[in-house]
């Protein structure tokens, strides 16, 4: 063998290898082509259509089946329309309802306490999927917060606030899903 001249075989193929390898990795480095190619990319997307919204300015579409804030509602007539027969309570499995009930002044049966626990629920819709006459239901709404203990406690007169403000969306959300039921 003479010094100066790269052996044939697997180890000179090697030696050869990694020499241009190192070429190109310095050449690369010493004219920040990651850099140039990093910034070709983001030029090639700046002008196309985004991915991102600019929330909350800008929402997302939503479901009507979305299952969000639940709410209480009412007949027409004003009449609430739960019967109290604990079926959402008894399907519910984080066992986040509670009901007490008692017979009414007109002799009907009526819910005397009815307390979602929000830290408890886990927004599964059985209570809504149980509901015999589709008294309480998940709403759209999910930009809400608790700011004091206990607030995460839906009462009875606060879900049914909720089903009285947000009445005309949750019957045109039934309405746009019954042919899917
Ligand atoms: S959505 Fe599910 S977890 Fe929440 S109250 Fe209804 S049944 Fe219970
Ligand atoms: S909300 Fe519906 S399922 Fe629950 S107690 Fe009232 S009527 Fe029964």
């Amino acid at each position: 063998m003479r010094l100066g001249v790269v052996p044939c075989g697997p180890v000179g193929r090697g030696l050869k290898d990694i020499t241009v390898a190192s070429l190109r990795h310095f050449a690369k480095t010493l004219l920040l082509g990651e850099l140039l190619s990093g910034l070709a990319l983001t030029f090639k997307y700046m002008w196309k259509p985004k991915f991102t919204v600019h929330y909350p300015q800008e929402k997302t579409p939503q479901s009507v089946r979305y299952r969000g804030l639940h709410a209480l509602r009412r007949y027409p007539n004003g009449e609430e329309r739960c019967i109290a027969c604990k079926l959402c309570e008894a399907v519910c499995p984080a066992l986040a309802i509670t009901i007490e009930s008692d017979v009414s002044n007109d002799g009907t049966r009526r819910t005397t306490r009815y307390d979602i626990d929000l830290f408890k629920c886990i927004y599964c819709g059985f209570c809504e999927e149980a509901c015999p006459v589709d008294a309480i239901v998940e709403t759209r709404i999910h930009e809400y917060h608790m700011e004091n203990r206990g607030e995460n406690i839906m009462t009875k007169d606060k879900l049914l606030a909720v089903g009285d403000r947000f009445q005309a969306m949750i019957t045109a959300d039934k309405t746009a899903d019954a042919p899917y039921r």
